[in-house]
């Protein structure tokens, strides 16, 4: 299980999600973006600050 957190991009937002595919956070992450911060481009610098701030969640 993978998590990541939108305040680690992001400061003062406590939008968190968790996933087991990397590949799955990036694509709420860059939902997120799109629909809370209003970001209308995703771009890839984007996506590689998103996949770097990926951190492994303890398993529940
Ligand atoms: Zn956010």
């Amino acid at each position: 299980m993978k998590t990541y957190h939108c305040g680690s991009l992001v400061p003062g937002c406590d939008w968190h999600t968790r996933h087991e595919d990397e590949a799955e956070i990036i694509r709420r992450a860059a939902e997120h973006m799109r629909e809370t911060h209003g970001e209308t481009t995703i771009r890839e610098t984007m996506v590689e600050a998103i996949r770097s701030r990926i951190t492994k969640a303890e398993a529940e």
